[in-house]
């Protein structure tokens, strides 16, 4: 009685975690390298020209001033320290004995945006620190990818795996401008193909929730990465911290933040409708409570992909059961 009562509570407790609905970057990583990979998520010092004036001030509506990588500047002391240093302390802790791989992830700012020596020197910086590293995955914006950038990532691809993340955020170039993102769909496209030319794994950020946006905007999002063949998407909710322009237009009432239900139903439609060879690396943002205003949901990261993975039960959703190749 006591193990039936123990069980159909657990049932009911129970949650699928998503990992035979779409294809999960953990299992991803698991099946490539053999063994769980992780990432040492590094503030390199960067800055971006969509701050420093180059092609734009202030940068786009929703990124602080830590440039999309508050966790590690806010919670990680060590952040404000050397890259050798972020990469040392971390596998110095009980994270570094969490996995025997990992992959060192340049997050803040934007991260091929220097020359060419002083970007190789970051990275042979950060992937000499120890033999544990298997991977260099590099966070930065289309306009700042080219040929020579090309090249240097490039030569490090016999020993490591090379991964670019570029932010699209939505493919209506009106929504771009009025976030500020001062680079268009055309520039995203290019970066892709010459990245995708050259052998290199592509990692695209799509938002839900930006100011302005619709259903349409979001399917077209996710066709035109589809047909680009990205190897990889992470899907975020739209959120407002203290230190951005949104947080403004969120103070003066010209933004309201998505509701749960809407993203977790977005996040369901995107899934459905997504090439079935694109890994999702996330399906919901992590937010900085330092600096976080709203949408309070966004807080409970458990809860939200609780509630995704149980519509996607519901709904018998797998990814790409809604996806036409166009
Ligand atoms: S390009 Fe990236 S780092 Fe620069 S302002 Fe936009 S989100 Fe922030």
């Amino acid at each position: 009685m006591i193990f039936w009562a123990t069980f159909v509570i657990g049932k009911c407790l129970w949650y699928n975690d998503g990992m035979d609905r779409y294809n999960h970057l953990n299992k991803y990583l698991k099946n490539k390298f053999g063994e769980r990979v992780l990432k040492i998520c590094v503030d390199g010092n960067f800055s971006c020209p969509n701050r420093d004036g180059t092609c734009g001030v202030g940068g786009c509506i929703f990124c602080g001033l830590a440039g999309s990588g508050e966790n590690i500047k806010y919670r990680l002391p060590e952040a404000l320290s050397s890259i050798k240093n972020q990469i040392v302390c971390f596998l110095n802790s009980y994270r570094g004995e969490r996995a025997n791989k990992f992959i060192v992830y340049f997050q803040n700012h934007t991260n091929t945006y220097d020359t060419i020596d002083s970007l190789k020197a970051r990275y042979d910086m950060a992937l000499s620190c120890s033999e544990k590293i298997i991977g260099l995955q590099i966070a930065t914006r289309p306009d700042c990818i080219d040929m020579e950038i090309v090249n240097l990532l490039k030569s490090y691809q016999d020993k490591y795996a090379v991964i670019v993340e570029l932010g699209l955020q939505t493919c209506n170039d009106e929504i771009g401008n009025a976030i500020n993102r001062g680079y268009t769909t055309a520039d995203f496209i290019d970066a892709v193909n010459l990245l995708h030319t050259n052998g290199i794994a592509v990692v695209a950020h799509v938002m839900v929730g930006l100011p302005g946006e619709n259903v349409d905007d979001i399917c077209n999002t996710i066709d035109l990465l589809s047909s680009l063949k990205v190897d990889g998407v992470k899907i975020h909710s739209t959120y407002v911290t203290s230190d951005t322009v949104l947080y403004n237009m969120y103070n003066a009432g010209v933004y309201t933040p998505i509701t749960q239900d809407y993203y977790v139903d977005m996040v369901c439609n995107i899934i459905a409708r997504m090439s079935p060879d694109i890994i999702i690396h996330r399906i919901n943002a992590d937010p900085p409570r330092e600096l976080f205003i709203a949408p309070d949901w966004m807080l409970h990261k458990k809860l939200v992909l609780n509630a995704i993975n149980r519509e996607l039960d519901v709904r018998n959703i797998y990814q790409g059961c809604n996806y036409s190749q166009k």
